[in-house]
Parts: structure tokens; sequence; C-alpha cells
């Protein structure tokens, strides 16, 4: 990840800051870090947090045993490894020490902040996202390249399934295959992958189970994996020979609802807006009840990250942001159908960057 420009990132950062009246920002697990240091935190019971000054320096406490993983960086951040038998969280104290506001990564864990707030009592601590997920959203050429490059090979997971032999076969066994393909085609890892048959498709997180898929069965796949570190996220349906009756009309509902979700996006519209495109149509298509959830969820360095496309939120779409378009239509005991693309906005309009044909595939 070292074609990020960490240093523009942090003073970025650090203006916002200024705008917001933080004092400090305590980042550990979770994206933020990465976004800003390349590094990673393991989600251990071990404190990894980089504590960055509005004014001063970045210094990121790692546990001694892990500092060999982090590539150093004197000119964005200080190295302070710690010893097993010191406190980190004393020493994070220390560090932000006369900070009135301090900001913490929401992944944060609350054993940390819990100490925190008691050795800083008169810190007022609040959620960092408001500021991290500003700069995060709007994604820089590097990191929508990442996003492609993901895109792409999901599309290509996408191609093999098609042709994939899906009958006789249980969804944790199919949800197996495709871990596999999704590294073949290029991720670096893959995500869960979500397999879900005939009546379980109603299910939109479904686990995949011990179910046989049948003859007569629609299915609901849906995975992803990173490049990078970026996320890739798509899901398209499949068919064993014959999919019940009014599949296909309610299908031809949700591609329908999607392509207008897709073509709602541009910059100057509101995130709301791009889900009401999708579910106007699913509503005069008479299955409104059985949109159960949000068209959408921004991605990046999370699967799931700002901007959501649901009713309520007034963020008005800028160039640069990426997110999925991923209405569905949940039939309980019958069947469930969902299309998921990743999207960026651009100057214009939309780019789309999964590309793999959306109608059903009949496989056997
Ligand atoms: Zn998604
Ligand atoms: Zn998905």
């Amino acid at each position: 990840m070292s074609s990020f420009d960490y240093g523009s990132r942090l003073e970025r950062a650090r203006r916002l800051m200024t705008e917001r009246d933080i004092d400090v920002l305590l980042l550990s697990v979770g994206a933020d870090l990465p976004y800003f240091t390349g590094y990673q935190a393991t989600p251990l019971e071990r404190l990894t947090m980089l504590v960055l000054a509005r004014e001063g320096d970045a210094t990121l406490v790692v546990p001694r045993l892990e500092a060999p993983r982090v590539a150093p960086q004197p000119e964005i951040f200080e190295l302070r490894a710690w010893e097993e038998t010191e406190d980190p969280v004393a020493l994070v104290a220390k560090l932000a020490e006369g900070a009135r506001r301090a900001a913490v990564g929401n992944q944060l864990w609350a054993v940390f902040l819990l100490e925190l707030q008691r050795l800083m009592p008169s810190t007022r601590f609040q959620p960092a996202a408001s500021l991290t997920s500003r700069l995060r959203m709007r994604k820089e050429p590097a990191e929508l390249d990442c996003l492609r490059r993901a895109a792409g090979a999901a599309d290509r997971v996408v191609e093999r399934l098609a042709r994939h032999r899906f009958g006789g076969k249980s969804e944790q066994r199919v949800a197996r295959e495709i871990g596999e393909m999704v590294v073949e085609e290029g991720h670096e890892s893959a995500g869960l992958a979500i397999v879900a048959a005939g009546p379980n498709g109603a299910s939109p997180h479904h686990e995949p189970g011990e179910r046989h898929i049948e003859a007569g069965d629609a299915v609901v796949v849906d995975f992803g994996g990173t490049v990078h570190g970026y996320f890739s996220d798509t899901t398209r349906n499949f068919v064993l020979r014959e999919a019940g009756p009014n599949y296909r009309a309610a299908f031809e509902a949700l591609e329908a609802a999607q392509e207008a979700a897709v073509q709602a996006v541009r910059p100057g519209v509101t995130a709301a807006s791009v889900d009401r495109a999708a579910r106007a149509v699913i509503e005069d298509a008479g299955y409104g009840e059985h949109f159960v959830h949000r068209t959408g969820h921004g991605i990046g360095l999370e699967v799931h990250e700002h901007p959501y496309i649901v009713e309520g939120n007034d963020l008005v779409l800028q160039p640069d942001m990426t997110f999925s378009v991923e209405p569905g239509i949940y039939l309980p005991g019958r069947f469930g159908m969902r299309i998921e693309d990743i999207v960026a906005v651009t100057e214009q309009g939309v780019e789309r960057l999964n590309d793999s044909p959306r109608s059903p595939f009949v496989v056997s």
C-alpha cells in the first residue's frame, strides 16, 4: 500500500481537526489506522493505537512483539513499542495529555475506551468516524484503481459461476468453491460468501448451510474479497433449470429498480434519492414490503462504510464516492433475489465497477 500519500492524508485530518476543534485523534483496530499509516492493528487484547495530535507529532503505540510488522515511516509517525510489563493505555493518556476533546475510532474496544476515560477525566470523547469518513468517502485515483481491479476480479468469478455446477452440492460447498475462485481471479483474500438456495434466499444475510441445491431452486450468491485491502462485493442470481412461479416477474422489477438507482447516481443528488429511485420501482411492481434493507453501502477499506444509501441520508454525493447499489426482493418461504454492483460517482454521472450480466444465470 506504499503508493498512497499518508502524509497528505494526515495533513487533511489535522485541518479537519482544527475545523471541528478536536485536539487528538486516537485510532486502533478498524480501517482508519491503515488509511492513515498503511498499518493494520491486530485485533488483540494488546493495545495498538495511533495518537495523532492536532499540533505536533503522531505516535504509533504498538506491542513490542508486533513492532517488527510496522514499516518505519519516520516522516509520518514515531514508533513507540511498549514492553509486556508496561501499561499501554497510560502511555496513550500521557501522549494525549491536556486534550480537551478526543475522537476515537469506532471499533476501539470498549475496555480500552473505559480505561482512557478513567485516566483522562477532563477529556470529552467522541467517535472519529464523522471526521475520518469525510476523507475516506472520496477515493483517490489509486484507491479507485484498487476497487476497479477488485470488481473486475469479482466479475471473472461470476463468469465462471455461470458455467459452474450447483446441483447436488450443499450451499456450504459452493461457498467454499467461490472462496477459492475469488483468490484465483486476483483477490488477495476472500470475504464470506452468501449462497442461499430456494427459500433460504429470502434471508438477505443467510449463512450457507447443509441444504443441497436442487432443480427448481433460485440461488442468491453474494461474495467479495480484497485487492490491496480494498473490497469487492457483488451479488448475482442463479436458477437451477426453472425457478418457481412469479420469479421472472419479480426479477424484471428488481432489474429495473437496480438500473433506475444506478442511473440516479450523479454528483449533487442525495444518497437518499438513490434509495428512493430503486424503492419506487419495486413498490410500483407490488413488492415494496419485500425490499427489507437499504439500497447500498459505501465500500473501500471496509466492505460497509460511509456513505450509506438509505432513506433519511441527506448526504450530497460527490465525485469519487464509491458504494454498492443492491436492491433485493425477499418472499418468505419461497425465494429471494438481489442484484449488487459497486459504482463510483464521476464528474458527470456514474461508473459501474461491476459489469457482469445481471439476468439470472440458468445453471445445472
Ligand atoms: Zn453489499
Ligand atoms: Zn454483497
